[in-house]
């Protein structure tokens, strides 16, 4: 790992071939440390945002090093790029991939029997084929370099199966080094490369993946159509993708600009091959300003005057949000990024998790997903939520460049709720010796008669119904603020339950004034439709069926997961909701009975649950 390291640096010739074959003057700071690790054979991890320079971290050391360095890369489109590119440079590079006829590839075989290449790029099939490895055992190879390693990982945006057996290729090389290259990466992520492809005490190289220039917005999805067409309107000559969802969509959109008069053309997997070329090759040149694509456009793109990126749909994962957005303002220069967000765009995703082959993949898409959620709800800075996600701490708030630092939601005193939310939550732990979701807070607030409260007593707070001045959604809003303000914390592996810190206790007994902002829009709205269906879900059961039943439940167990912000699996399996769908317990003991549900379940959810199933 980085620390503890012994700081190397490159021999005096690498600075000389980047001068000489690359023409750059000097080492981008992260480049140095990291071809120096490769010349010393080591294993290395390599993540760094696009555009900064991944390519070389290889290529200079290939040229260092006697013998052949295998680059893997999924990208059949970018290879040719490459290897022409290196060609320009002087570099003896080749690839072999399923675009050669079978003359074309047994002439760069036999070259690469002879030796004469440094650089062989290929696709992971090709690599695999037994005969292949056989062949290439033969070949003096001196590295590999696996590319877009990510693809390794069912965590990415872009797993490739044929990528988990990189792991045969080195049981085959014991000895030969790698270095494994991503732009993209969670913990997740990046743990899976690790293991997947047997690194050994690999040097690990993570950069900053913050993009300064690009800002971030989050739009309500109402009017998503007619504000994409005045906003690329108000940007004339300006190049922009906007993703949609579905092939459909990416017509619609395009058509609605250029009935606006600007020049965009659609592009989905729907298109025939050559209309598909033909409008990425217009967009490459800049012929027509915008592209409405599905997600398949714009990997191996290498446009870098990318000025706005819009998703007209909520997308699955926030990593593939970074790396779309990520395709905005690659030469530097100030770039917009939009989402369109709606909370129905979710609720389809989360249902099409359903059909998903196995519940490991459902719960990591639910995972994903709340993640979006998150992004899209944060009141505070939006770069720090996204960078967050990939386990970065941004700190330079107000950044500058997002919605939510630029136009700052107005702000109001609070003192008085805070102090009602704070008090009310100390006397719930007095009363009860332990603590509670910040929902049920808010029941004895608002002096909520349900039984859960009757049970334990809460009735008698002296906070028992202090809160009528503020609604429920209100009430939840100021609960979130102080959470964010650090006056009171929620511990995620006890179901969310809410205490004060000490900066809270502070708070409560100095009677400190307490500032929150307002809600925003997106997240108001979400919270106002979450709210209906709450009501809806309403016990009205004579006469149902089972699965309508199941229904029901899941709808509450989604409406507890949202309050919480947790998968929703992490409330009740699905086996358990169809027991109970099964069953129709009446009483807490006999939801008890139900495998699954469990003491603190139960005191948590059980009257919830008893609710839907009329008990
Ligand atoms: P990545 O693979 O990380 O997306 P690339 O390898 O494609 O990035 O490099 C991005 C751009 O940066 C290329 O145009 C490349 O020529 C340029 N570049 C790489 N290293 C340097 C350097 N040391 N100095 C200046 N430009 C560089
Ligand atoms: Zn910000």
């Amino acid at each position: 790992m980085n620390d503890a390291r012994v700081i190397t640096d490159v021999p005096a010739d690498a600075r000389e071939v980047l001068k000489r074959v690359f023409g750059h003057d000097d080492f981008r700071h992260a480049q140095r440390e990291i071809v120096a690790d490769v010349l010393a054979g080591r294993d290395t991890f390599v993540l760094l945002p696009t555009g900064s320079g991944k390519s070389l971290c290889y290529q200079l050391p290939a040229l260092l090093t006697p013998g052949l360095t295998v680059v893997v890369s999924p990208l059949i489109a970018l290879m040719k790029n490459q290897v022409d590119a290196l060609h320009a440079a002087g570099v003896a590079a080749t690839f072999l991939n399923s675009s050669l006829d079978a003359a074309q590839a047994s002439r760069r075989l036999e070259g690469l029997r002879q030796g004469r290449f440094q650089l062989l790029y290929v696709a992971p099939e090709r690599l695999l084929l037994d005969g292949f490895l056989r062949e290439l055992q033969s070949w003096n190879v001196s590295r590999f370099a696996i590319d877009e390693a990510h693809c390794i990982s069912e965590w990415g945006h872009d797993f490739r199966p044929e990528y988990r057996r990189l792991a045969e290729v080195r049981e085959r090389f014991p000895g030969i080094p790698v270095v494994a290259l991503t732009a993209t990466a969670n913990a997740h992520v990046r743990e899976d490369i690790l293991s997947g492809l047997r690194m050994r005490d690999p040097r690990v190289h993570v950069a900053s993946f913050n993009r300064p220039n690009l800002t971030y917005r989050v739009r309500g999805k109402e009017r998503a159509l007619g504000e994409i067409v005045s906003f690329v309107k108000s940007r004339p000559g300006e190049s922009g993708i906007v993703y949609v969802q579905s092939r459909a969509g990416t017509e619609r959109v395009a058509e609605a600009l250029r009935a606006a008069g600007i020049a965009a053309l659609p592009y989905h997997a729907g298109l025939e091959p050559q209309t598909r070329a033909k409008h990425q090759e217009a967009f490459v040149r800049d012929d027509v300003a915008v592209i409405c694509a599905t997600i398949a456009f714009g990997m191996g793109i290498d446009k870098s005057n990318v000025r706005f990126v819009i998703h007209y749909d909520v997308p699955k994962s926030l990593e593939g949000y970074y790396q779309e957005t990520g395709r905005a303002g690659r030469d530097g220069l100030p770039a917009e990024c939009v989402l369109f967000f709606s909370h129905g765009d979710i609720v389809k995703l989360e249902s099409f998790l359903g059909e998903a082959a196995t519940e490991a993949e459902a719960a990591r898409g639910r995972a994903q997903l709340a993640e979006v959620k998150r992004y899209a709800y944060a009141d505070g800075c939006r770069r720090a939520a996204l960078l967050a996600y990939f386990g970065e701490t941004f700190e330079a708030v107000p950044c500058g460049a997002c919605d939510n630092c630029l136009e700052p939601r107005a702000e109001r005193d609070a003192t008085v709720p805070a102090q009602k939310l704070l008090s009310c939550l100390v006397r719930i732990r007095e009363a009860s010796g332990f603590d509670m979701g910040v929902t049920h807070a808010i029941d004895v607030l608002l002096g909520t008669e349900n039984d859960k409260i009757w049970r334990m007593g809460h009735d008698r707070l002296s906070t028992f119904g202090i809160g009528t001045e503020l609604d429920r959604r209100a009430w939840r809003h100021v609960a979130e603020e102080l959470v964010r303000l650090g006056l009171i914390e929620r511990d995620p592996a006890r179901f969310n339950v809410a205490s004060l810190t000490p900066a809270g206790r502070r708070t409560l007994a100095q009677r400190t004034p307490v500032v929150i902002r307002e809600a925003s829009p997106v997240a108001a709205r979400a919270k106002a439709k979450r709210g209906t269906r709450g009501t809806a879900a309403a016990p009205v059961l004579a006469g149902d069926d089972e699965s309508a039943l199941f229904e029901r439940l899941r709808r509450l167990r989604r409406e507890l997961a949202d309050e919480r912000d947790v998968p929703a699996y992490v409330i009740f399996s699905d086996a358990v909701l169809r027991e109970m769908a099964r069953v129709v317990p009446r009483t807490l003991g006999q939801l008890r009975g139900i495998s699954g549900v469990g003491d603190k379940k139960l005191a948590e959810f059980g009257e919830r649950f008893l609710e839907v199933t009329g008990g």
